[in-house]
């Protein structure tokens, strides 16, 4: 076959996947979603429209149009504490392509990036069209799936020269403390190494926890990519608009491999973006506000079934559930699409320590979380049934 042996081992996504497996019920839930189930909140929308109507049909520039970029270095010293200016903001498309644009332009064949896992699934074919090599440290169940600093050390070979975190973190719905973030800082700094952080999930953070981002901790700017984008936050992961701040020399380099993948980001959409930025905020509190009664009910209603558990998510929209006393959790994750009808992604796919657990999005409305509750505890009584015969 004319392919490339590294591109043929490359996994499909695991919720694309979880899409498409058939089902017994006609009335399927889908909590293995990775985005919201709320619009575009409107003005944005008209935002994009009337750019088109404006005329934004064309090229804009590599890294981004100006507008954009000044409203998002606005944005990140007001909101992260990260002093940039319009210069070090670079446009892409999604937050995708912030990733897969920076490991082409950071690693060569067989370099090494530290990951936590379980972790979001871009992040190893990122790497792996970069020719880099993913190495993984744990998000333990027993440590609240929150880094243990001394994984980093093991985790070290002469070829590591970066290190990819993620917070909060898509699966796991953990934000990350403040020493955890310290520990990164002085390990990255200790053994020279760039750091990608992916902090797309910024807003979606729940009991008055605060998001801190590691470029603004003492000597990290200079070593530090910061990705967000526009998909969670502002609900537009159609519009695939992302950006990363990096206050460093390589970002001379960028708009070369932009250039190669993509040639820029959507126009019309980047308008958007700015009226995201820059226009009414009150939306992300009501969205939120409607994330948390699900995550509640989802806690709630999950911890009420014999056999299964999960944490209290922290941030995101994702819960880490428990069903290790059911089976594996491929096996729950069909037995629930098929005979219950309820997409949810099984966290083996996410990493090792995703074993035993399924990913449920809880961006839904409150009676869909409570029909999936229902069903998953359908399907659990069933599963512990089959196996106690
Ligand atoms: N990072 C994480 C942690 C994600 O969960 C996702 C999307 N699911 C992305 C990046 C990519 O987002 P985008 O739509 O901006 O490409």
């Amino acid at each position: 076959m004319w392919i490339n042996k590294d591109m043929e081992k490359l996994q499909p996504s695991a919720v694309r996947k979880i899409l498409t497996m058939p089902s017994k019920r006609s009335d399927v839930i889908n909590l293995g979603l990775g985005q919201s189930i709320y619009p575009t909140p409107s003005n944005i929308v008209e935002a994009g429209k009337k750019a088109l109507d404006d005329g934004f049909t064309r090229y804009a520039p590599n890294a981004g149009l100006a507008v954009l970029r000044e409203a998002i270095a606005e944005k990140v010293k007001k909101e992260n504490g990260i002093n940039a200016t319009a210069n070090d903001v670079f446009v892409t498309v999604g937050a995708q392509e912030a990733l897969s644009s920076l490991f082409v332009l950071l690693l060569n064949p067989g370099d090494e990036v530290i990951i936590p896992e379980p972790c979001y699934s871009g992040y190893i074919s990122s790497i792996a069209v970069a020719r880099g090599v993913p190495v993984t440290v744990p998000l333990r169940a027993s440590n609240d799936r929150h880094l243990d600093p001394k994984d980093l050390e093991r985790a070290i070979s002469p070829k590591t020269r970066v290190i990819l975190f993620n917070t909060p973190n898509n699966p796991c719905g953990t934000v990350a403390h403040k020493e955890e973030l310290e520990a990164i800082a002085r390990f990255a700094i200790e053994h020279d190494l760039f750091v990608v952080t992916d902090e797309i999930y910024e807003k979606i953070i729940f009991d008055g926890r605060k998001h801190i981002s590691l470029a603004s901790l003492p000597g990290m700017a200079e070593r530090t990519a910061t990705i967000n984008g526009f998909s969670k936050s502002y609900c537009m992961t159609g519009w695939r608009v992302g950006y990363f701040v990096m206050q460093n020399k390589l970002k001379e380099h960028w708009a070369k491999v932009q250039q190669a993948l993509v040639s820029g980001a959507n126009t019309s959409a980047q308008v958007a973006c700015v009226e995201a930025l820059t226009g009414p905020q009150e939306f992300v509190q009501e969205y939120l506000g409607k994330y948390d009664e699900t995550r509640n009910i989802l806690y709630e209603g999950i911890n009420a079934i014999t056999g299964v558990s999960c944490l209290k998510p922290e941030g995101t929209f994702y819960a880490m559930v428990n069903v290790s006393e059911l089976g594996a959790d491929e096996d729950v994750a069909m037995h629930l699409v098929e005979n219950q009808g309820v997409r949810t992604i099984a966290a083996s796919n996410y990493g090792p320590n995703g074993e035993g657990y399924l990913r449920l999005c809880f961006a839904v409305e409150p009676e869909i979380i409570k029909q999936g509750i229902q069903r998953i505890a359908e399907g659990a009584q069933e599963l512990l049934a089959a196996k106690e015969k």
